[in-house]
């Protein structure tokens, strides 16, 4: 088997109460390579009505899950994470088919979000409350806790799979029941783990999943139903001001993994070869295209020639290409609106006085390639340090003193991720205490670990995935109030 296989042709639909079905409109629409514009394959096309039954399903299976075993619940995930370790190389096919990434980053995404179905398979069994006496004595206090009830998970291009798991993992764990919402460009991999949640054991209608090329009638329809009781999103911070706006109406409870703006710092006193490596983790994991990337290198004066030659020469030898063939490190960008945005921020950087070191434009079509590009003298105005760029391209920016770097860090709406190279173990404090962000990496280019609590503040949205605190997203809390004497 490998990568289209895992999705056989009568599953390329909508999974809606543990069965696949079309949608009641008949509608399909195209799955894309991006790598080429071909074809590769097409599915349902949900609607309104078709979200409805999903809920519906949802809602009918809420109350006989909540009541499942907690174990039961961890042993499902447990299956769940061995079956896609199993077909992780199938998996990584069809995530690089349709999102473009290679096949060795593709095989990394599948481990990384199967360790969500493993991480809460582990912490299905640790959700408890506490008993405690009133202060004034007299009574005791309970705290019991409760899943929040079914739950809409709309998700991201980018991570196909991953941004899937990190919110079924911990919401199987709770004892919610859910509906997903894959990106319309990339819906295959999510199909293809239902499947594999399926045969793992998990009950009809706890998981659903509606493809739809209609975003915004899906979650519209869902959050007006009082039977939706929580939305958890992952993608664009303007999307996501939408559907916050949106759940006014029935307050659902909000998760918002949105975008971000990193700053990667490297002090004069860094290990430079180590941050130039951190930097082409930072900058090129998913060709650029993740919540996560580094957006703005900020670099101390006494090392920014140093780092910018070193880095540009590891940029300028990376292979560009179609992500399943040999020897490409890097795949196609998503799609062509893509390679023009990144295109105009290098031409916009380059008007404001920035140099291309390497790179700065997209080679001869077919497909929507960028080449790997570093840019300095990058002046902090440039719209390339305020906006998420979302490619291949490291633009680097240089600083005097700390307290720059912290200010200009900083001057950003986004909080998501952010990078410090230093070799001073109290600046590093400093800063990880100072910058206003929800991550920060030390001496390394990756935060991304189903055991730490992956989020953002500012526009980068509120609430956490993985760790000990991904599971309370989807907790209630109810206090019980008994007088002993
Ligand atoms: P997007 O906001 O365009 O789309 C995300 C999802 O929302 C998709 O499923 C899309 O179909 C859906 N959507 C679009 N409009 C909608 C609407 N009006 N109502 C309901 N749903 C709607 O984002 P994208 O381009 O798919 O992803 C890239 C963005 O995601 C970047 O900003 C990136 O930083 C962010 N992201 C954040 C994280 C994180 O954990 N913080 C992780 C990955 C990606």
């Amino acid at each position: 088997m490998s990568g289209l296989d895992l999705l056989a042709p009568d599953r390329r639909a909508l999974f809606i109460g543990g069965r696949w079905r079309e949608a009641a409109s008949g509608k399909r629409f195209s799955v894309l390579d991006p790598a080429d514009g071909s074809t590769l394959t097409d599915v349902a096309d949900g609607g309104a009505e078709d979200a409805l039954a999903a809920l519906a399903a949802a809602a009918g299976a809420q109350a006989d899950w909540a009541r499942t075993a907690p174990r039961d619940r961890g042993e499902i995930l447990r299956r769940a994470f061995e079956l896609v370790v199993e077909r992780a190389d199938d998996f990584a096919e069809l995530v690089s088919l349709e999102m473009g990434k290679t096949l060795a980053e593709a095989k990394g995404e599948v481990l990384y979000g199967a360790e969500f179905l493993r991480w809460f398979s582990e912490e299905a069994v640790r959700v408890h409350g506490r008993w405690m006496q009133a202060p004034a004595g007299g009574s005791r206090l309970l705290t019991v806790r409760k899943p929040v009830g079914p739950c809409l998970f709309i998700t991201p291009w980018n991570f196909p799979l991953a941004m899937g798991t990190r919110k079924i993992g911990p919401a199987v764990a709770a004892g919610c029941t859910m509906i997903v919402k894959p990106a319309e460009l990339t819906p295959l991999s999510m199909l293809a783990l239902a499947g594999v949640m399926q045969e793992a054991g998990l009950p009809d209608g706890v998981l659903n999943v509606v493809t739809t090329h209609h975003s915004a009638v899906l979650s519209e329809t869902l959050m007006a139903d009082r039977r939706l009781r929580k939305v958890s999103f992952t993608g664009s911070t303007t999307v996501g001001k939408v559907l916050v706006r949106q759940s006014a109406g029935e307050l659902q409870r909000m998760s918002m993994e949105l975008g971000g703006n990193a700053p990667f710092i490297v002090f004069d006193d860094a290990d430079v070869d180590a941050a130039v490596d951190g930097a082409m983790i930072a900058k090129m994991r998913n060709m650029g295209e993740a919540c996560t990337a580094a957006n703005r290198f900020l670099v101390q004066e006494g090392v920014a020639t140093l780092f910018a030659e070193k880095l540009a020469a590891r940029m300028g030898a990376l292979t560009v290409g179609r992500g399943q063939d040999a020897g490409v490190d890097v795949g196609p960008l998503i799609d062509a609106k893509a390679v023009e945005s990144v295109q105009k921020l290098v031409n916009d950087a380059v008007v404001e006085g920035a140099r291309i070191v390497v790179g700065g434009s997209a080679p001869e079509g077919p497909g929507t390639f960028f080449q790997p590009t570093v840019l300095l003298d990058v002046p902090s105005e440039a719209e390339i340090n305020v906006q998420e760029i979302f490619g291949p391209v490291a633009p680097i920016t240089v600083f005097t003193t700390e307290e720059e770097a912290v200010a200009r860090a900083n001057a950003t709406e986004y909080g998501l991720s952010s990078y410090v190279y230093t070799r001073d173990l109290a600046r590093a404090i400093r800063m990880a205490e100072t910058l206003e962000y929800g991550m920060v990496g030390i001496n390394t280019g990756l935060v991304s670990n189903a055991a730490a609590p992956f989020g953002g503040v500012k526009h980068s949205g509120f609430g956490r995935e993985g760790g000990f605190e991904g599971i309370e997203e989807y907790l209630d809390t109810t206090y019980v109030a008994i007088p002993v004497s």
